[in-house]
């Protein structure tokens, strides 16, 4: 992370707090538009800046966001008054707006864009409505009605529920007390309950406690922990928490949010994927006394609605989400920890193309409040941000509790190569086997890990040789036999899987090539019938429940192998699994991807991190067909410095991130030749300069995606060159010049990760 770019509208947000009658202010709205519109603030009104306002727009209203004094480039007499403000809500932290406009200008995408990401939930912005509720009439007025009234046994349990004097809302009674509407309805006709107004205001949140004790720190955590702890209230910094699997970097970190909580700040904990922090969920409800509030797209409105508000009002101390929980409204934050800083998770693909570690570093800087970064594989970003001094870093050596780490083996698939059984064709070669049968043998757990959703990769006709291809992308079909389906796993499309080849006609003829999860889970279970065997997928899971369910039945030895995909890789902490089988761990290194030795690297060792954690030590077999690779190498050797070392120096050599830095355009459209033609437009002008390179214009690898052809280009610049700038003035140039074709759209992604 550079700060090259300060935010445009810094300036104007501290000048200019407070709004009377008649002046004019900039009001950001949550819209892809160019920027803030101007209005007038009407007769008896004054506004601070960050208040949300509603506005007219059109002939429709908006809520926007008072962003400060208006520009002037309209002229006064057609600018419009605002209604007013949105009552009860509190006005948007300047934190919230400075990082909304750092991260349109780091991004290049319209502040609206970003402003739409904080305000994501907009029942949050209406004040809460009071609840219609039913209570019991008082006691003498009860009695006469009673007389005259047939008693039921439905009535009596609802008498009952409400005897206790509380009031209730229509769905709670109905459900406390297992009746119909009409029950209900029918006692309140009779007079013997009345409505009444319940507060909507949702019940307070439990608070997790700083002082709530911890466990006992080694004297080496103790060190670190130390470390983190000092630099809460001491400002802006970044702490890269290095440390290798097991050995407490949790633990460690808790410390820092425990500093933070007992001086009534607000902290955030960033997760790359909410759904598999259940095991954290209750390691931190233990440290804390009560659990933290959790932020993702799977909570239900009203939730999300709470949430918001208790972050907004600085109720929710402590708040753990994947990336979006980023853009909530902090007003007191006073700690960021990202965990597994290394995911490429963080990084958000669509919308505004945005890397969740690096924009949570801005956060950092513009509260001047510290950053934690932790991970056992740190990107290489974040190793040489520690190696040039901008970060501090904190090393945890060894695992906690005297675990030793895994030993680690490459076979040779050339020279073991899997023997077929009568299930068919065999996956796993005779020593991880053989490995397997020790580990079951003696009572331990195995897990077998392909990085590969679904049965098989392609399938195709052994008579003509067609290949089952997506209708809508450059992607091939990928069987799921359980549920007799052919997948693409870019749009989502299925099909059944055909009889007969839709080329030739020849009839069962449709083969399945390569592995998958589902196809490995066959052969282990043909392999070993009497093991207890589970596949763990984000496909094969009904759900996060399903998920915790399955993880549980892990932890507690209730399989003995489970053969699962990257959900299986991160932070899980499985006592009795000693030995990690990987099925092909060269899968993450063709392609093209500049990333994809160092990615395979980190996958690779969170995976092997998994065995051996607790008293018994652990092993890990990698199956190969290039043990030579410097990846395997280091893995075997585990000299993870070297495999660093030399993966750095190859991207110095070429400029390459994080020594150069890069922007990709991706030109999309249903029209094939006219994406082209706006490609080829791009090409035409691309900006140069020294050290300046403009890779394409060329067809994305996956050239149709969701039915839309695709175009890319790729500037790679030394990192003193602006290129955000530079960049948006070659768009502005070739997007409004005459001829542009409309249904081209273009993405620009800063700093990419994915080169599809
Ligand atoms: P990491 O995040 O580095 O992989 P964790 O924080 O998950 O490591 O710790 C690994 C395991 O060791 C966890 O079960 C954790 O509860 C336990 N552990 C770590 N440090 C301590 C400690 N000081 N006291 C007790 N248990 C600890
Ligand atoms: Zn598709």
């Amino acid at each position: 992370m550079a700060f090259a770019n300060p935010s445009p509208g810094t300036a104007e947000l501290t000048d200019a707090p407070c709004f009377t009658a008649g002046q004019l202010v900039a009001v950001l709205l949550p819209l892809p538009l160019a920027g803030a519109y101007d209005y007038r603030v009407p007769e008896g009104m004054t506004l601070t800046v960050g208040t949300f306002v509603h506005v007219p727009l059109g002939r429709r209203q908006e809520i926007g966001v008072i962003w400060g004094a208006a520009k002037g480039e309209v002229t006064a007499t057609k600018i419009r008054a605002l209604l007013g403000p949105v009552e009860g809500v509190l006005p948007l932290p300047e934190e919230s707006r400075r990082l909304v406009d750092w991260v349109a200008s780091y991004t290049l995408s319209a502040p609206g864009a970003v402003l739409r990401m904080v305000m994501s939930v907009r029942p949050a912005l209406e004040a809460p409505k009071a609840l219609a509720a039913w209570r019991l009439v008082d006691q003498a007025a009860r009695e006469d009605l009673l007389e005259g009234l047939r008693m039921t046994p439905a009535r009596q349990r609802v008498l009952e529920v409400l005897s206790l004097g509380g009031a209730m809302t229509q769905a709670d009674l109905a459900q406390e007390a297992s009746v119909g509407p009409s029950v209900i309805k029918g006692m309140a006709e009779a007079g013997l309950l009345t409505s009444v107004a319940l507060d909507a205001s949702p019940p307070p949140l439990p608070q997790p406690d700083g002082s709530h004790p911890g466990p006992q720190l080694s004297p080496d955590q103790q060190q670190a922990a130390s470390q983190l702890v000092a630099a809460v209230g001491a400002g802006f910094s970044t702490t890269l928490l290095q440390g290798v699997t097991g050995s407490g970097k949790t633990e460690v970190y808790f410390e820092a949010v425990a500093e933070a909580l007992k001086r009534g700040q607000q902290v955030l904990v960033l997760v790359p994927e909410i759904t598999l922090t259940t095991q954290w969920l209750g390691r931190f409800e233990k440290r804390f006394g009560a659990a933290p509030l959790a932020w993702h797209s799977e909570l239900t409105p009203a939730r999300r609605r709470d949430g918001w508000r208790a972050v907004a009002e600085g109720r929710a101390s402590v708040v753990v989400g994947a990336r979006s929980a980023l853009f909530l409204p902090y007003p007191n934050l006073g700690l960021i920890v990202v965990d597994e800083e290394h995911e490429a998770a963080f990084k958000q693909e669509d919308g505004v193309i945005y890397h969740a570690r690096d924009m949570a570093v801005v956060r950092g800087q513009v509260g001047q409040i510290p950053v934690i970064l932790a991970s056992a594989t740190p990107s290489l970003e974040s190793m040489l941000n520690a190696d040039a001094g901008r970060y501090k870093k904190v090393l945890l050596q060894a695992r906690h509790g005297g675990a030793v780490m895994p030993e680690i083996a490459v076979l040779d698939l050339r020279k073991t190569p899997p023997e077929n059984g009568d299930w068919g064709r065999g996956w796993l070669a005779p020593p991880l086997v053989e490995a397997i049968t020790e580990t079951l043998a003696a009572r331990e757990q195995a897990m077998i890990f392909l990085n590969r959703r679904g049965y098989a990769p392609l399938t195709l006709c052994r008579t003509c040789g067609h290949r089952m291809q997506c209708p809508n992308c450059t992607a091939w079909m990928v069987e799921h036999r359980m549920q007799g389906r052919l997948v693409c796993h870019h749009c989502g499309v299925s099909a059944p899987i055909p009889k007969e080849c839709p080329e030739c006609g020849a009839e069962d003829q449709m083969t399945a090539c390569g592995p998958g999860v589902e196809r490995v889970a066959e052969e282990i279970q043909a392999r070993f019938p009497e093991a207890r065997v589970s596949v763990v997928a984000s496909d094969t899971m009904g759900g996060p429940a399903a998920l915790s369910e399955a993880l549980r039945q892990i932890t507690e030895h209730e399989i003995d192998i489970v053969i699962g995909t990257q959900v299986l890789a991160k932070g899980l902490h499985f006592p009795m699994l000693t030995l990690v089988g990987v099925v092909d761990a060269d899968l993450g290194l063709a392609g093209g991807d500049l990333r994809a030795a160092e990615r395979t690297f980190q996958l690779l060792s969170q995976v092997a991190g998994r065995a051996g954690r607790a008293e018994r030590p652990g092993r890990v077999l990698l199956q190969s067909y290039q043990p030579d690779h410097p990846v395997l190498q280091a893995m075997a050797t585990g000299d993870t410095e070297v495999f660093l070392t030399t993966e750095a120096e190859g991207r110095r050599e070429v400029g390459m991130p994080p020594y150069g830095r890069m922007v990709a355009l991706i030109l999309s459209g249903p029209d094939g030749a006219a994406v082209e033609s706006a490609a080829r437009k791009f090409g035409a002008r691309a900006p140069n300069g020294p050290g300046l390179t403009v890779l394409g214009p060329v067809p994305a690898p996956l050239a149709i995606l969701r039915g839309r052809h695709r175009w890319r280009m790729l500037v790679i610049a030394p990192r003193a060159v602006k290129i955000q700038a530079m960049v948006y003035q070659w768009m502005r140039q070739v997007t409004q010049a005459e001829g542009w074709p409309s249904s081209v759209r273009v993405q620009i992604d800063v700093d990419p990760y994915s080169f599809l």
